[in-house]
């Protein structure tokens, strides 16, 4: 099978008829094919949505919803093919796909259907001489590129915004999972969605990608993805000003004081730990434990972690699915080998786990837990992005705070203490943006959601989401003096 573009409402083949091949995680076995577009597609895909812009952002916000809303109701109605695609593009258990994955992507476009039509603005009265008020417009074509961990539920987050608020956009998901993104533009086509709102060009990202970023009638790119590629698309959007949303890698710290209740904390922290084989940007990679608990902590999350199943995505009972690629498992691995180096002991894991003869060439690893790692060591602080945590023993919280804090990434952090006190000063001395107190990815999408230091730049969610995806004009209205 071949998966097309979609520009303008058609479906079309790459002009230069170029074709990446995308492989099924769980058995390594190539399950179709997706565009390889180069520049020429990107213009294509930009021409459209420049030409769709003027009407879909005079549409009334309200007319903008419903669509969304159909769209929100049709992937409802189709969740369980949906998940099915996403969990043998992306390796994910489909129990995992089916119950947060696709829902969530349900939701992204019901919340920000609500938000618009609720959207309020201010109004300034500069006493006795002037009214200020906010206007606001969209802002044009919107790049939204998007990575393969969470594949529909992250480019839906940047598309039911961008869209909300009258935008046009041109989407860039991963090559490597691009078949949701595919099924979604039929989604479209049936919630009556006019052509050339929502444009879906597939490819590399140093080819298809990069020549969205530097694309000079695209004046707002969403990215959200690796750090490294970040820098890259500073730097070539640099010389057009563009609008830049960048939500970036993290390296999570979960810090556990002895008081946390560890019958609640320690499911939760597997769970925080080996969600989605541990590619999810908020899981926690490295738990700091308080010392009267470490060697009871130890026991009984290695035993838990131990229990956890690996192998077939689609087999309901399966907790861990493969790895996104070889590649990847690859890099994973490297850093359980640099573990030993620095003085690591692998305790849990660290093995490809034997799996049914018809999935050896799938890309799967055992959870995996190493102790005896200084913070300050590249595995505790560079982001390997896979099932692999550190657990390290700290005595006050200042040293666990600084631990925290040891790493360029400031993504999100878990603090477990039944001291109410010190959760919220332990959480506002973490450099990092998203902060859990006794549970795990629990998310309003109300919140403002985003990283500091390495892990990103701007904050999306609720508001903040509206406000990135438009520009904002104060009018000034001056009053002269009647009475
Ligand atoms: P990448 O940075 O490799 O890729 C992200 C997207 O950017 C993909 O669509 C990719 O295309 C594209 N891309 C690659 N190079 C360029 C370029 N030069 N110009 C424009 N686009 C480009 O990230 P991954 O896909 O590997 O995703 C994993 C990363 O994402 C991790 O670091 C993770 O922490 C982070 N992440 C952050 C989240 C957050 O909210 N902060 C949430 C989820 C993930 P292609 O894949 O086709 O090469």
């Amino acid at each position: 099978m071949k998966l097309a573009n979609y520009i303008g409402g058609r479906r079309v083949d790459p002009v230069e008829d170029q074709w990446l091949d995308s492989y099924n995680p769980s058995t390594g076995e190539v399950s179709h094919q997706v565009p390889s577009s180069t520049a020429v597609d990107v213009d294509n895909a930009v021409a459209a949505a420049g030409s769709a812009f003027p009407d879909w952002a005079a549409t009334p916000a309200g007319e903008r919803a419903a669509v969304l809303n159909r769209i929100a109701d049709l992937l409802e109605q189709k969740l369980e093919l949906f998940a099915e695609a996403e969990s043998s593009d992306q390796g994910k258990p489909v129990s995992l796909a089916r119950g947060v994955d696709i829902p969530r992507a349900c939701t992204n476009f019901r919340f920000f259907a609500g938000a618009v039509i609720h959207q309020e603005d201010a109004v300034h009265m500069t006493e006795g001489s002037a009214l200020n008020y906010t206007h606001r417009k969209p802002v044009g074509v919107a790049g939204l590129i998007s990575p393969w961990n969470l594949p529909l539920y992250l480019l839906t987050w940047k598309i039911a915004p961008a869209l909300a608020v009258g935008n046009t956009a041109v989407c860039k998901p991963s090559e490597l999972t691009s078949l949701t993104a595919y099924m979604l533009t039929e989604v479209f086509d049936e919630a009556g969605l006019p052509p050339g709102v929502c444009n879906m060009v597939f490819g590399a990202g140093p080819q298809a990608g990069a020549a969205l970023v530097a694309h000079p009638d695209v004046p707002l790119i969403s990215f959200t993805g690796g750090t490294a590629t970040a820098t890259s698309i500073i730097r070539d959007s640099a010389p057009y000003f563009k609008k830049l949303g960048l939500e970036l890698g993290g390296k999570n710290a979960n810090i556990i004081f002895a008081d946390a209740d560890l019958d609640n904390c320690i499911p939760t922290t597997v769970r925080s730990s080996f969600a989605n084989q541990g590619e999810i940007c908020l899981c926690g990679s490295r738990i700091f434990v308080q010392r009267p608990v470490y060697e009871e902590f130890l026991e009984r999350f290695t035993q838990a972690a131990g229990e956890l199943v690996v192998g077939d995505p689609k087999d309901p009972d399966t907790n861990l699915g493969a790895l996104v690629s070889a590649a990847h498992r690859d890099k994973v691995e490297s850093y359980i080998s640099l573990a030993g180096r620095e003085g690591g002991t692998v305790i849990l894991g660290g093995n490809r786990p034997g799996v049914d003869p018809d999935l050896r060439g799938g890309y799967y690893l055992e959870p995996t837990v190493i102790t005896g790692l200084t913070p300050s060591c590249r595995v505790m602080t560079e982001e390997i992005f896979g099932p692999v945590v550190t657990v390290t023993p700290f005595d006050t919280a200042q040293e666990a705070v600084a631990y925290a804090n040891m790493t360029r990434y400031g993504l999100s952090g878990t603090v477990w203490t039944t001291d109410l006190n010190r959760g919220h000063q332990v959480a506002q001395a973490m450099d990092a943006g998203v902060i859990w107190v006794n549970t795990w990815l629990l998310r309003d999408l109300r919140t403002p959601f985003g990283g500091m230091k390495a892990s990103g730049v701007g904050r999306e969610g609720g508001k903040h989401s509206l406000d990135f995806y438009t520009e904002t004009q104060n009018i000034c209205i001056k009053q002269e003096p009647l009475f």
